[in-house]
């Protein structure tokens, strides 16, 4: 299966939207005793581990359940709000810079204007913006490395060794990378950050 599909399949399951979690006639918990995987086909287990096919074998790729439930929390919405049952793509935008949904952004921005204190959040909401952006990058980072090192594994569960090195070689390559990148973000924020302040 492609690289392209398996990264897609565990970015769903971050997001909690992979089939296996939202439609019930597919999920593990009506088929316990057998059910045939397709080779490159992903899935949770009950203990919220990541399955993938193989041709012949499958292997764990990880939990992934605590990173969902952090994206399923909307610790700022007002009481009584149900975003969080069902958070649409906006709703998850709004949660990773406010903890709340698109709809309780737009009547706490509403209590701003009133309030007069309207230009001071949105500098500060520009900043935190670009914090949030990094925070989504790295979950990306953390995402692809965890797709690609299923390609590393071999069928008795050991690490296998490329042409391009080791799986432990190429995990430290894409950190280092990020941290780089990571830092110069940063740096720029900073420089920037002097006209927002
Ligand atoms: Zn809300």
């Amino acid at each position: 299966m492609s690289k392209l599909n398996n990264i897609k399949a565990v970015k769903e399951m971050i997001a909690g939207n992979h089939r296996t979690q939202t439609k019930n006639t597919v999920g593990f918990d009506e088929q316990t005793e057998y059910v045939k995987r397709e080779v490159g086909e992903s899935w949770n287990d009950d203990e919220g581990n990541v399955w993938e096919q193989k041709k012949g074998y499958k292997v764990k790729l990880g939990k992934l359940s605590e990173l969902r439930d952090t994206m399923k929390s909307f610790p700022n919405c007002k009481e009584g709000c149900k975003s969080h049952e069902n958070p649409k793509r906006n709703d998850l935008k709004m949660q990773a810079i406010h903890g709340m949904c698109f709809n309780c952004v737009i009547s706490m921005e509403h209590q701003l204007h009133i309030d007069g204190t309207y230009d001071e959040y949105e500098r500060k909401k520009k900043l935190e913006n670009a914090k949030a952006w990094l925070k989504q990058a790295e979950l990306e980072k953390d995402t692809i490395k965890l797709a690609m090192k299923a390609k590393f594994v071999n069928e008795d569960g050991s690490l296998e060794n490329w042409d391009g090195g080791s799986w432990e070689e190429m995990a430290e390559k894409i950190d280092n990378e990020f941290q780089m990148f990571r830092e110069n973000f940063i740096q720029k924020l900073e420089t920037t950050g002097e006209e927002i302040h």
